[in-house]
């Protein structure tokens, strides 16, 4: 802790026995996050695996090292000056670095970030003070419309301003260098074998790379990438491929540039995971560890799982998890936004039909009295069943429709059921989604009627429903 300060409370016998401490600003309580092992999503994995959770830093990202620190490096060479203002390119955590930097330090911020990332990382850079310009991704990073253009051309028309620039500005890697690598070595004693890092500008790998290799040159250091980013390529064969370059949903790793940032001789490997694998991981991570993590922590552990076959007992591995997951509550976490990807298994009402032992429909003909239909209903357990006439449905009965009516007149048990029956089941396609089924039921619809594959009918009821969606 920097210009700790302290005060005492009480003293006894000149001895100090009760001691509190506080934190200048906000951005002292950067850095020394906890190692916390993972227990549940890695039980197919041999080695130790620690995850290094940067969500404890005070903008809830590894960020904020290099927010505050290519500040402070920016203010001692002299492009960061007092009033001055900060224009960047950030996907948002970068942003959250620099703003809590720059209100410890009083400068104004200016982001501009693209189209692809939550609209949360856009609101949460609002709510700490900065301007945010959102820019279209899908544009060539040369194109003048791009995030890294627009932050450009804004940093040389805006007075006493200054463009971080965290893709090619290596205090990035050194913020690392100097605080995130030294933790992860004292913390596991020297004895990390493996490093495993979801990367985007560089400066994460490199940088503690850097120093764990200096400390331990066996030391494995892995980079995740994703489908759509040139890096992998890159490293494999120094040269930077368009046709390895798409759009992807990841956010916070992955690259069309390459970044100064990177050594890329410190990286033994890269290995790449699609969109929907890091999603469903990190998910995962959340519901069996209680981290509740971003987007490239499910990412990073994905990678990781897909390497596991390389990995000992006594491996001790290091998986860096960048963000937390309140960035992505309206994607990763939201259930529709998976399921309109297709990432998510949607439940229909052919999965109801095909998961029952008895597969035949039970009816009644019209002309029957209300009184067969009671026995017919007692005698199967069911409370409702199509009225049937010539092979197609006409109606419907069910027993709290019969209760009703037999209530308000007992003769009603001799008459034919037609003359009582409550309107036909709706129709409906196999292929509808549970979700959407159990909004089309209320008090008058209990069940629909469905076709199988062979034309056969087949009710689904509220129960059914409720069954299939708490299992
Ligand atoms: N994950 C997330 C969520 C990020 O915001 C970033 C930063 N782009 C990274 C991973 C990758 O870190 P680095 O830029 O240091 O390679």
């Amino acid at each position: 802790m920097q210009n700790t300060n302290e005060y005492q409370l009480a003293t006894c016998n000149d001895e100090v026995y009760l001691r509190t401490m506080y934190y200048n600003n906000i951005t002292e309580t950067i850095g020394n996050t906890p190692l916390v092992k993972l227990n549940q999503v890695t039980k197919g994995v041999k080695a130790t695996v620690l995850a290094k959770v940067e969500s404890f830093n005070p903008g809830n990202s590894i960020k904020d090292r290099i927010g505050m620190k290519m500040v402070e490096e920016a203010e001692k060479k002299g492009l960061l000056k007092p009033g001055g203002t900060i224009i960047e390119g950030t996907s948002g955590n970068t942003g959250m670095g620099l703003a809590l930097a720059a209100i410890a330090k009083g400068y104004k911020c200016i982001f501009t970030t693209t189209d692809k990332q939550s609209k949360e990382k856009a609101d949460i850079l609002k709510a700490v003070g900065a301007e945010v310009i959102v820019c279209p991704t899908n544009v060539e990073p040369e194109d003048p419309r791009s995030y890294y253009s627009v932050s450009k051309r804004l940093s040389e028309e805006t007075p006493n301003s200054w463009y971080p620039n965290q893709y090619d500005n290596l205090d990035n890697r050194k913020a690392h260098y100097e605080t995130t690598g030294p933790e992860i070595w004292h913390q596991t004693e020297g004895r990390i074998t493996h490093l495993v890092v979801g990367s985007g500008t560089g400066g994460t790998i490199t940088g503690i790379g850097q120093f764990l290799k200096e400390k331990n040159p066996a030391i494995k250091i892995w980079g995740v990438d994703t489908y759509g980013s040139a890096l992998k390529k890159y490293h494999e064969t120094g040269k930077l491929d368009p046709d390895e370059i798409y759009p992807y949903i990841t956010e916070g790793i992955g690259e069309d540039i390459v970044p100064k940032n990177y050594d890329f001789s410190l990286i033994d490997h890269f290995e790449k995971v699609t969109d929907k694998d890091a999603a469903l991981m990190a998910r995962e991570i959340t519901r069996k560890e209680g981290i509740f993590v971003g987007y490239s922590c499910g990412s990073a552990v994905a990678g990781l799982l897909q390497m596991k076959d390389q990995l000992a007992e006594n491996d001790v591995v290091v998986v860096i998890f960048p963000d937390h997951g309140s960035r992505y509550v309206g994607k990763v976490y939201n259930d529709e936004w998976m399921r309109d990807r297709g990432w998510l298994e949607v439940k229909t009402i052919r999965d109801i039909i095909e998961s029952r032992p008895n597969k035949s429909l039970i009816t009644i003909e019209h002309d029957k009295s209300v009184a067969d239909a009671v026995s017919v209903l007692t005698a199967n357990d069911i409370d409702q069943m199509p009225v049937m006439e010539n092979g197609k449905m006409i109606g419907s009965i069910s027993e709290s429709g019969l209760l009703s009516k037999l209530l308000k007149d007992h003769t009603v048990k001799s008459a034919a059921i037609r003359e009582v029956m409550d309107s036909a089941f709706p129709l409906v396609p196999s292929e509808t989604p549970i979700g959407k089924l159990s909004s089309m039921m209320n008090k008058e619809i209990t069940a629909v009627i469905t076709l199988d594959g062979l034309n056969n009918m087949h009710i689904v009821t509220k129960s059914d429903i409720i069954r299939a969606l708490s299992k």
